[in-house]
């Protein structure tokens, strides 16, 4: 069964120290949600997890499974199994999304025999025009468009473990919902397992976590299960800003 264990994780952006001692051990089928106020380190944990230049381990480790990821390029932890939905997804000019898949199914050893099937029915059930698979990645496309595009990659590559990094950001109810209940599937039909960053509880009706947790200066300060979600909802961060 795949793990993915974060020990003891400190870490600067550029030459800011932002993570400081970061715990999570993330099973195959389970859902983490980590809120937090803004500048806590959330989007700097989804880069230093996905291996972003720019960002520097100082202590601590990732591990996937028995692999030491925690030095290792983004690519090589693509390939090992890990996913990121990033909170801005970004735009890539020239490169159709059927391209890209193919690209990276290609790099996996995947067989892409039926890929344009594949991809066809993952655009219906995500709720994206199939004619926007042939477009260039997210390029001119809504923010709905562009975050069930994501959702489509990430059904696509069949990751162990992927990190939505505010996957409800910039995006309609609707597009929010087929998302979100796109990737619950996925941890009951495939057991991924999911870091789920966000500052709203309205996602959890569609992908339920199993573990709410809380960070605030670069730590986690707060575990539990989703009524701490409903708890930060009701009073804010204010307790664990002090
Ligand atoms: P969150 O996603 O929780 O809102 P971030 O991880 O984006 O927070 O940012 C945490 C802090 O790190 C912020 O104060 C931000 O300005 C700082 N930071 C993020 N990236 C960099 C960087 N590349 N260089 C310097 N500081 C950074
Ligand atoms: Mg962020």
């Amino acid at each position: 069964m795949t793990v993915l264990s974060i020990r003891d994780l400190h870490a600067k952006a550029g030459d800011t120290q932002i993570l400081n001692g970061i715990n999570l051990t993330i099973r195959a089928g389970e859902v983490h949600a980590v809120m937090g106020p803004n500048g806590a380190g959330k989007s700097t944990l989804s880069a230093v997890i996905m291996g972003k230049p720019g960002y520097a381990v100082s202590k601590g480790s990732i591990m996937l499974d028995d692999v030491d990821i925690t030095s290792l390029p983004t690519w090589k932890r693509a390939l090992a199994g890990l996913h990121l939905v990033m909170q801005y997804p970004t735009e890539i000019p020239g490169v159709g999304i059927d391209n890209l898949l193919d690209e990276a199914l290609a790099e996996r050893g995947s067989d892409r025999s039926r890929l344009a099937a594949l991809i066809g029915a993952e655009a219906e059930r995500i709720g994206l025009d199939k004619s926007l698979t042939h477009r260039s990645v997210n390029v001119d496309f809504s923010g709905g468009e562009k975050k069930r595009n994501e959702t489509l990659q990430l059904a696509m590559l069949d990751p162990r473990i992927v990190v939505l990094d505010e996957l409800d950001s910039g995006l309609d109810i609707d597009a929010l919902r087929d998302c979100a209940r796109r990737v619950e599937d996925l941890t009951n039909e495939r057991q991924l397992g999911v870091l789920v960053i966000t500052h709203y509880s309205r996602i959890f009706a569609d992908l339920k976590p199993n573990f709410v947790h809380v960070l605030a200066k670069g730590r986690i300060a707060a575990s539990g299960g989703p009524e701490l979600a409903d708890q930060l909802e009701r009073d804010g961060y204010d307790a664990f800003n002090a």
